[in-house]
């Protein structure tokens, strides 16, 4: 079954809305003839309103970075997925790994790490937020580097992935993206080898055979993550359940992801 490459850039905690708007001046001028790729940027919440009007007639979506689960309420700090969907935003992250306080490199007391804490539950809540306003999820799972060594990367996804799914509706298993980001890989510049990466991805399609169905499963886009730059990217995006990439710091940078969006082509 062909899948249509998505291809999205995680700018993390990085730019202003005028840096923002400067950067798609030139973004959507390198990538405006691409009508076969789903090009996607994931800005700060304080970009999203001006870039929603920069990108209004253009082949380039948003996407938020992270929603909280409740409508609405006393959550200091916390953007709801109906908020998101008022302000038109088609995509949203959940589960990345340095919201789940899973660092490759640790640069912070290990104490403050608990002030990030994504659990497998939390990630199940926003997706069940996001489906009910409308959003395409963009679910990320991944092993760290201590799990990878004992051998556990495919339980740790396997358990991820079905905490994650759990209780679903058929809209929000439809449209799901699932993102294999390796903890290890991501801002390190360790890119995981391609026929690994290819394997896992493939491994994160039968698992959601088997909780939801081979059709299904067949039709779920699966990114990978992790180091993406241009010179690596085409022989990822060329693996059989390989449908893409979510990128952090190569996207950055117009050129590069421009570059890393055309070797999806
Ligand atoms: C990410 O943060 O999702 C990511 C993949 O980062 P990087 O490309 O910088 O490794």
């Amino acid at each position: 079954m062909p899948r249509r490459p998505f291809v999205a850039g995680n700018w993390k905690m990085n730019k202003t809305s005028s840096e923002a708007h400067q950067y798609v001046t030139e973004f959507v001028g390198l990538v405006n003839e691409i009508t076969s790729v789903d090009i996607v940027l994931c800005p700060p919440y304080t970009s999203l309103a001006r870039l929603n009007e920069d990108l209004a007639d253009e082949n380039v979506k948003l996407g938020a970075q992270d929603a909280f689960w409740e409508d609405s309420g006393a959550f200091t700090s916390c953007i709801s997925a109906g908020m998101l969907s008022a302000e038109k935003i088609p995509y949203c992250i959940v589960g990345h790994s340095e919201r789940r306080g899973r660092f490759g490199k640790l640069e912070i007391p290990e104490t403050t790490v608990g002030y990030f804490g994504e659990t497998d539950e939390s990630v199940n809540l926003k997706l069940k937020a996001l489906a009910r306003a409308g959003i395409t999820a963009i679910l990320c799972v991944g092993e760290t580097l201590a799990e990878r060594e004992a051998g556990n990367t495919d339980s740790v996804i396997e358990n991820q992935l079905n905490a994650a799914l759990d209780g679903l509706g058929d809209d929000a298993l439809k449209s799901l993206i699932i993102a294999y980001e390796p903890v290890w890989a991501i801002g390190t510049g360790k890119t995981c080898d391609t026929p690994e990466a290819e394997r896992v991805c493939g491994f994160i399609r039968q698992v959601l055979a088997d909780a939801t169905s081979p059709h299904l499963a067949m039709g779920c886009r699966i990114l990978y993550g992790g180091s993406v730059k241009p010179s690596n990217a085409q022989d990822l995006f060329s693996q059989e359940n390989i449908d893409g990439g979510l990128v952090g710091g190569a996207s950055l940078i117009a050129t590069d992801f421009a570059e890393i969006v055309k070797a999806a082509v």
